[in-house]
């Protein structure tokens, strides 16, 4: 641990910050791997103070700052600019690791899809205006393109560089508002398969809403990481073997059917939507809908329009695959017709 996450985290920072130079702010979450909080950065190198994010993580801290600091050099605007991270005693095994980022904005992709607006409050931050086509859902699905497409264009950096991040759900999605666009955040349940941190999954850290039938990002013949070294050279093989990315493809799937289906976006709604569709419907996608036609479920319905308009339930379908090979990677997902279908300049620019 110590060779390969705190020597290059020291060499990347360029000011070492202290719990002192910051004055905490509200709470905003709490959870059993840490607690965030808000916060102000005194003095930043001399300059302005600086709104920020905090998380004091009881465990995983290190790991945690190891994808951050490797998605901030590699795709700085697929995931929340972090600042930085310090020990809270003097490193010794139990001690808290704090990590900071600047504050993105206010709201989470389920802090808006919480909201009945939702996607419309997507439009000024993603089109810089309000799309001129009527409302319904050739304009919901406009809007849902261009956030997924986003989402997807996040995760594809995050695969390219071997970071698989587990935790993918519109909590950990957050809206720019300083860059107006998708982030990702929350790097708590990384993997990072180059060097094999946190490789062996904990199922426990895993949120059963979004996570793919088996839960595990490699099968379990894969059980243990081999010594770091070692790691980087064959997970490129393991990569191959396993398709660990796919992982994430299931949870953008679910992200998916909650931006299109509202009914969806309630929890108890959710839990019971993946038990019906693993144990009736096998996974079939086609075959839930079917159903739902057939017995004209009205809570649906729009839903379906909305993913019609150009194929995008195709696009749904090949995500939420039980077989991991079968779902789209990130890449692939990009590469869909659904992308394809430009908004028209007219319609953005309003002119
Ligand atoms: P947890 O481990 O508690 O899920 P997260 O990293 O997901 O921790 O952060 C919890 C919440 O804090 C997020 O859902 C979001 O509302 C907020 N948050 C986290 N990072 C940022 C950021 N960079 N900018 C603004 N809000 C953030
Ligand atoms: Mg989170």
């Amino acid at each position: 641990i110590d060779t390969y996450i705190r020597a290059p985290l020291q060499r990347a920072r360029s000011k070492v910050y202290a719990k002192e130079d910051f004055d905490m702010g509200k709470k905003l979450a709490s959870g059993g791997f840490g607690t965030v909080y808000r916060a102000t950065l005194r003095d930043p190198d001399g300059g302005a103070p600086r709104d920020v994010i905090i998380k004091k993580a009881k465990e995983f801290g290190e790991a945690e700052a190891w994808m951050n600091e490797r998605m901030t050099r590699v795709a700085p605007k697929a995931a929340a600019e972090f600042v930085t991270a310090f020990s809270e005693g003097r490193g010794k095994v139990g001690d808290s690791t704090w990590l900071v980022w600047a504050y993105e904005g206010d709201d989470t992709l389920a802090d808006l899809m919480q909201k009945k607006e939702f996607p419309y409050n997507l439009e000024q931050s993603l089109f810089g205006r309000e799309l001129n086509i009527p409302k319904g859902p050739e304009r919901k699905a406009a809007i849902l393109r261009v956030a997924l497409q986003q989402l997807l264009a996040a995760l594809e950096k995050c695969h390219a560089v071997g970071i698989v991040h587990r935790d993918i759900k519109p909590q950990n999605c957050i809206l720019s508002e300083r860059d107006q666009c998708i982030k990702l955040i929350d790097f708590g349940a990384a993997a990072d398969l180059r060097v094999g941190i946190n490789y062996v999954p904990n199922q426990y850290l895993l949120d059963p809403r979004y996570a793919p039938p088996q839960q595990y990002i490699m099968s379990k013949q894969t059980p243990r990481a081999p010594p770091a070294p070692v790691a980087a050279l064959l997970s490129p093989v393991l990569w191959r073997l396993n398709a660990p990315d796919r992982f994430d493809m299931y949870s953008v799937g679910v992200v998916l059917l909650q931006m299109a289906f509202p009914v969806l976006r309630q929890d108890n709604t959710l839990v019971q939507f993946n038990k019906t569709l693993a144990e009736q419907y096998g996974w079939n996608l086609n075959a839930w809908r079917r159903a739902m036609e057939r017995r004209d479920e009205k809570a649906y319905k729009e839903g379906f329009a909305v993913l019609d308009a150009d194929g995008g339930w195709d696009l749904l379908c090949q995500l939420i695959q039980y077989d991991p090979f079968n779902r789209l990677s990130a890449t692939a997902a990009l590469a869909h017709p659904w992308f394809g279908v430009v908004t028209p300049a007219a319609v953005v620019s309003g002119t």
